[in-house]
């Protein structure tokens, strides 16, 4: 067969080949210009220059591979924030609660030279909670003199205050140690197998994601609380919907809907994407009765980007005019041209019409995006496939796809092995034919191709 004589052991390392081994992440928080961008870049041992924060232009958060005494992990920088004071201390309980949830270790950094602030006592109380280990940097600690001005921080409650300079070095490679010591060599394991599926439910602004949130809550909201073996976080929900329980992850900020003139739009990206990080499938909640938006479709980039499974969801049904449906059909196969194989629903979240249709639409994708195609039944697919249509004729050579595997799941992650490039084109009718024959229907499906000339 093609598998036997082709030694893919020669193409790949087993990095490569499997699902890359993910790594724990190190998450930097802490008020603006206490020097988090200035201790990155030391752990990154990089010498360039921090780019400025512009003030009032948000970045977001920014994760890079670094490595120390052997041991790599990720290293987040969580960037946004608001220059006036109030949307501060809410900038940075996002940004603890992200890291809370998203991060194997939690490194917050300080201005020892100003001292514990109410902000950065605020970040300490929800960092207290925290189950990842935390490390409290006391920075700018640039000579031993300015050391006893660290001491104040121990009223922070996190423990011994670290004292660095991010900005000299000084400390840092201490820190680091200390890192990489707490740090657990394989990040913690987001999804407990058997636990209940999570879901996201995310979508601009009005589109009535707390609506349907209650509607699906009913009375039942508080009956399945707890479920043995589980462990939820405060800021999701438990809802059970067709006799099983379902975690709807990140509800809190549902629920509790804080609105400020400045970076509205923002905190609800930063809360979309901590949705998505914590889910196995997305819920796209889309207003039914007005056209389709760049707001709309921000969100589902991010949808698409986190390779989650997903069910769109028109809400507000009721509003829609029969005359409106059929055009609506056109221009919302438009719109969602990216992801044809999107499930779609259509419901009234305010009247309860076909709320019911959602827990079969959801089943469904998260089958999908768990699937596996054994490699004999893949193989003998590819084989008809490219005796039917082979891949073009490229510089005047015929590529020739050798093997396929399916080298993960969640989503079906595909690895084509070939002897030349495969046009973009070409991979797209394989995904398209993939998709024919094996379903994954509400997920996507990744794939990749290895060369060997
Ligand atoms: P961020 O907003 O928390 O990312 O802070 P930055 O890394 O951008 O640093 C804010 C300012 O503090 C910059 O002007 C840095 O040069 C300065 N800074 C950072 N670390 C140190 C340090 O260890 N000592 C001193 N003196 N200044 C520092
Ligand atoms: P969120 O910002 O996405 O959480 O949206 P909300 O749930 O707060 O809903 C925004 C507005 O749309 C509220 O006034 C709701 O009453 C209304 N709404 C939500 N779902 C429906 C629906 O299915 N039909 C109608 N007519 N209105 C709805």
């Amino acid at each position: 067969s093609s598998e036997e004589d082709f030694d893919l052991g020669e193409f790949l390392t087993d990095e490569e080949f499997g699902e890359a081994p993910a790594l724990p992440v190190v998450a930097v928080v802490g008020r603006p210009n206490v020097g988090k961008s200035t201790l990155v870049n030391r752990i990154l041992g990089r010498r360039e220059a921090v780019v400025e924060d512009i003030p009032g232009v948000t970045r977001d958060r920014v994760s890079y591979k670094a490595e120390w005494t052997g041991h790599p992990f990720m290293v987040t920088d969580t960037g946004g924030w608001e220059p006036d004071a109030k949307g501060m201390g809410r900038s940075i309980a996002v940004q603890a609660e992200l890291a809370m949830r998203a991060a194997d270790l939690i490194v917050l950094v300080v201005d020892a030279t100003v001292g514990a602030t109410s902000a950065d006592e605020a970040v300490s109380r929800i960092l207290r909670r925290s189950k990842v280990p935390v490390l409290l940097a006391a920075n700018k600690v640039d000579s031993e003199r300015a050391e006893a001005d660290a001491a104040v921080l121990w009223s922070l409650g996190l423990g011994e205050p670290y004292t660095i300079s991010a900005a000299h070095g000084r400390g840092t490679a201490d820190l680091l140690d200390l890192i990489v010591e707490k740090l657990p060599e394989k990040p913690r394991e987001r999804f407990l197998p058997g636990g209940p599926r999570r879901v996201a439910l995310v979508g601009k602004p009005n589109v009535g994601k707390s609506s349907l949130l209650n509607k699906l809550a009913g009375e039942e909201r508080s009956v399945v609380d707890n479920v043995a073996g589980t462990t939820v976080d405060p800021v999701d929900e438990l809802i059970e919907l067709g006799g099983k329980p379902w975690q709807f992850v990140d509800t809190a900020g549902l629920r509790r809907k804080v609105r400020t003139a400045s970076g509205h739009e923002y905190y609800a990206s930063l809360r979309t994407r901590a949705a998505l990080d914590s889910a196995e499938v997305a819920l796209l909640l889309i207003d039914a009765s007005e056209p389709i938006t760049e707001q709309d479709l921000r969100v589902l980039s991010m949808i698409v980007e986190s390779g989650r499974a997903l069910v769109v969801v028109f809400n507000k049904w009721d509003l829609v005019d029969e005359d409106r449906r059929e055009q609506l059909d056109k221009e919302i196969d438009r719109e969602l041209a990216r992801v044809p194989w999107a499930r779609r629903v259509n419901i009234s979240a305010q009247t309860g019409r076909s709320v019911q249709k959602l827990v079969p639409a959801l089943e469904g994708a998260l089958e999908s995006w768990d699937r596996r195609v054994s490699t004999g039944p893949l193989n003998s697919w590819l084989k008809d496939i490219i005796a039917a249509t082979p891949p073009p004729v490229r510089g005047g050579r015929q590529p020739r796809v050798k093997f396929a595997t399916q080298a993960g799941t969640r989503p079906p992650t595909f690895v084509l092995f070939t002897t030349g490039f495969l046009e973009a084109g070409y991979r797209r009718f394989l995904e398209r034919k993939l998709r024919e024959s094996f379903g994954f229907d509400g997920s996507p499906v990744r794939v990749n191709v290895r060369v060997r000339d």
